[in-house]
C-alpha cells in the first residue's frame, strides 16, 4: 500500500496491508488469520501506536447502529463512529455525553483508548462513560466486557492492545444547552495566583496561552444554562476583557462565542463541520498532578523564550481523576499542559523531550496520542497498574498480535 500518514502527516505507517472491512464477521476472520493486526481510528495521534508490522483494520465501513437505551441511560455505538456524529445524534434524540474532546472529528474508539479528555475539574476523561466494550479478541471471538467485571479497569484505556474494538456503551444524561465566553490578556499572575478560582469558574475551562508573555492569550469558559449561567457577561474578569459574542458563521473552524447553544456544539471548539484548521502541527500533552501544578507552570514560564518560537499555542485544562489503569488521571485530578508545535520535528523533538524531562519528576503522564519520548522503564513509575496492565494484556494476546513498537517501547520496555 502507498505510505498511510496520520492526519498531521508526522507519521507515516509502516503496516504494509489495510482492510476496510464491511461486517464485523469479515474483521473477525481477518483477525483470526493474522499474524500482527491492529485497528486504526480517523489517524488523529501523533505518534506510532496505532501502527502495526501487518494488518491494519478501519472499522469505518462498519454501520454506526446507534442505540439509546434510556432505563438504563446509556448509548451503545460503533468504535469508529466520530464523537461529532455521536453528538449530533445524541442531541437531536434529547441526551448528551459528559463532556467532548476540542477535536469532533476523532473516532470514538480511538479517543477512548488513547485516554483523550475534554476540560472541566468534575469531568473525567472520555473514556470514564464507558459502560462496556465489545472487541474481537486475538483468535477472532467477539466479546463482552461490561463495567465492574474483573480486568475492565485495564481494558477501557487500553491503546488498542486488547484486541478490535467494535462498540463501546457510554453513559448518557438528559441534553443541555451551553454558552463559551471567552476573555482575553488575562494577566499570568492573576492566573497562578487564582487558579483554583479559575479552572472551578465554569463547567469546562480552557486556557489558551504562550509562555512569555505578561498576559495569557484567552480564557473559555464553557457554562451549562441548566446550572445558571449569567445572561450578561462582566466586561472584566480578574483582569481580563470579556470578547464579543458571536459571529455563529458556518464558514469558520470554531464554533462560536456569547451565543447559546446545543452542549454538543459547544463543548467541542471545532465545528464538526469544518475543518479544524492548518495539520502542519505537533502535540504533545502532560496532565500533571493537580498538585504540581504551579511549579510546572513556573518551570515552563521560566523557559518561555525558548518555547514560544516553536509554539502555534498551548492549552491548560483540567481532568478529574478516575480509576482506569492507564488512564493519565488515574487515581488523582490532573492540570493537563498541553502544546500545539509548529511542525518543525527536530526542533520540536528535542525541546519537547526536555519538557519532558522536566515534568515527568513532578509525576506528569503523557498523553498516549502525543509525542512521547521516555520508555516503559520510565512510564512505569508514573503508573501504579502498570505491571497488572501488562499481566492482563498478556493473558489475552499470549502471542502478541496487537504488540507493536510502540508498545515494545512504551509499555514493556
Ligand atoms: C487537532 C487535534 C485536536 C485534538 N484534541 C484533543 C483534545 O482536546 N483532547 C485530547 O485528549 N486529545 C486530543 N487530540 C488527540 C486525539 O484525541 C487522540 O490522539 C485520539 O486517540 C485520536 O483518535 P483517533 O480516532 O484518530 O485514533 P487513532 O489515532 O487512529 O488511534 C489511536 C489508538 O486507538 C486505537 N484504536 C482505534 N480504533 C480502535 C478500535 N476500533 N479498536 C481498538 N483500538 C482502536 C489504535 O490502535 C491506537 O492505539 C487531538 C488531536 C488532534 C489532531
Amino acid at each position: 500500500m502507498t505510505a498511510l500518514l496520520n492526519w498531521a502527516g508526522n507519521y507515516a505507517f509502516q503496516a504494509p496491508r489495510l482492510h476496510r472491512p464491511n461486517t464485523v464477521d469479515e474483521a473477525r476472520r481477518l483477525v483470526a488469520g493474522s499474524r500482527q493486526v491492529r485497528a486504526i481510528g480517523t489517524r488523529h495521534s501523533f505518534n506510532g501506536i496505532a501502527d502495526t508490522q501487518g494488518d491494519l483494520i478501519d472499522l469505518g465501513a462498519l454501520d454506526p447502529g446507534l442505540a439509546i437505551d434510556p432505563d438504563r441511560q446509556t448509548v451503545t455505538v460503533g468504535a469508529a463512529t466520530t464523537y461529532g456524529a455521536l453528538a449530533a445524534y445524541l442531541h437531536g434524540q434529547g441526551w448528551a455525553i459528559h463532556n467532548m474532546a476540542s477535536l469532533p472529528h476523532i473516532s470514538v474508539a480511538g479517543a477512548i483508548a488513547t485516554g483523550t479528555h475534554g476540560s472541566g475539574d468534575r469531568n473525567g476523561n472520555l473514556a470514564t462513560a464507558v459502560a462496556a466494550i465489545q472487541l474481537i479478541t486475538a483468535d477472532g471471538e467477539l466479546i463482552d466486557v461490561r463495567r465492574g467485571d474483573e480486568g475492565f479497569n485495564g481494558m477501557v484505556v487500553g491503546l488498542g492492545a486488547f484486541g478490535i474494538v467494535t462498540r463501546l456503551t457510554l453513559d448518557i444524561q438528559p441534553t443541555f444547552e451551553m454558552r463559551q465566553d471567552a476573555f482575553i490578556d488575562l494577566p499570568w499572575t492573576m492566573l497562578l495566583t487564582n487558579l483554583d478560582q479559575i479552572m472551578s469558574s465554569a463547567y469546562s475551562v480552557s486556557v489558551m496561552t504562550g509562555w512569555s508573555t505578561p498576559t495569557v492569550g484567552c480564557l473559555w469558559l464553557k457554562t451549562r444554562l441548566d446550572e445558571g449561567s449569567p445572561l450578561e457577561l462582566p466586561a472584566e474578569y480578574l483582569g481580563a476583557h470579556a470578547v464579543a459574542a458571536g459571529p455563529d458563521d458556518p464558514s469558520l473552524s470554531l464554533n462560536p462565542f456569547g451565543l447559546p447553544g446545543p452542549w454538543s456544539e459547544r463543548l467541542p471548539h471545532f465545528r464538526a463541520d469544518r475543518d479544524p484548521g492548518p495539520t502542519e502541527q505537533i502535540q504533545s500533552e502532560y496532565m500533571v498532578p493537580r498538585g504540581q501544578a504551579m511549579t510546572a507552570l513556573a518551570r515552563l514560564r521560566a523557559i518561555g523564550d525558548i518555547i514560544d518560537p516553536l509554539l502555534y499555542a498551548s492549552e491548560i485544562r483540567t481532568i478529574a481523576g478516575d480509576d482506569l489503569w492507564l488512564s493519565p488521571s488515574n487515581g488523582y485530578d490532573t492540570v493537563a499542559i498541553h502544546f500545539t508545535w509548529k511542525r518543525e520535528p527536530k526542533a520540536v523533538g528535542a525541546l519537547s523531550a526536555e519538557i519532558e524531562d522536566m515534568l515527568i519528576p513532578l509525576g506528569a503522564r503523557p498523553h498516549w496520542g502525543k509525542l512521547i519520548h521516555a520508555p516503559a522503564s520510565r512510564l512505569a513509575g508514573l503508573y501504579p497498574r502498570m505491571a497488572d496492565f501488562r499481566e492482563l494484556m498478556t493473558k489475552h494476546d499470549p502471542d502478541g498480535k496487537f504488540r507493536n513498537a510502540f508498545m515494545a517501547k512504551h509499555v514493556f520496555g
